[in-house]
């Protein structure tokens, strides 16, 4: 582990997270643990702790830290779960995902970048990723339903099939909207009543649907 970079986190974690009202300990940890510099390319890694999304290749990027934490807050995960998450990137958030639950079934549609995620997050030694490289807006049925459902690119509206995913009492978070800017939204499956809230603004890569679903 590079000793630089460890100080360049713990700033990130207090200015970017602490500093915004971030406070689950467990997602804290984790963003200490996990080392975001080794999912860019080494030219990018000097700015891999900057507030900011950074590109990874194929116009796709790596959101911003503090849109994960927020995420990852609100999914309230307590380490059993099984998640489901749209568009791998570059595996940073799944490896996040895989530190704070049970499983993770991660769904990329870039075969180069599915496979480069595969390769870091193998690695880095997770052994409850499962990646696969496909329309992320399907779901992936032989593993549903899923306790936790994100999606990190933005859709106009909520694929029916995630909704059909999502356990009882499940949470899928989606950033809702057009290419100018969308709303991060949880939807909360509460005894098949489903809660919608808005938890910021934010801006994500458009997600790619095959079909209409
Ligand atoms: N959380 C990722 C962010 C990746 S950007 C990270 O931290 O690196 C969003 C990703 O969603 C892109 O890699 C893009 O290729 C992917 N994507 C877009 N539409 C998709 C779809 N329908 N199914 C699966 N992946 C999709």
């Amino acid at each position: 582990m590079s000793i630089g970079f460890s100080v360049y986190r713990e700033k990130m974690i207090q200015n970017q997270l602490i500093g915004r009202g971030i406070s689950d300990k467990r997602v804290l940890d984790a963003m200490m643990k996990v080392e975001r510099h080794r999912f860019v390319d080494e030219a990018l890694q000097p700015r891999a702790y900057n507030d900011c999304a950074l590109p990874i290749g194929y116009g796709q990027t790596i959101s911003q830290p503090y849109i994960v934490a927020l995420t990852l807050e609100n999914l309230k995960l307590k380490g059993d779960e099984k998640v489901l998450e749209i568009g791998t990137g570059s595996g940073y958030q799944t490896a996040l995902l895989a530190e704070l639950s049970g499983s993770v079934f991660s769904i990329e549609r870039i075969s180069q970048l599915a496979s480069q995620a595969r390769n870091r997050l193998d690695e880095l030694g997770y052994i409850n990723v499962a990646i696969r490289v496909s329309d992320g807006t399907l779901g992936w049925k032989e593993f549903a339903p899923f306790d936790a459902i994100v999606v990190s690119a933005a859709s106009k509206k909520i694929p029916e099939r995630l909704l059909e995913q999502l356990s009882i009492s499940g949470k899928l978070i989606i950033p809702i909207g057009g290419s100018f800017g969308q709303k991060l939204k949880i939807f909360e499956n509460e005894n098949n009543k489903i809660e919608e809230k808005t938890i910021c603004n934010c801006i994500f890569v458009p997600l790619i649907s095959e079909k209409n679903s």
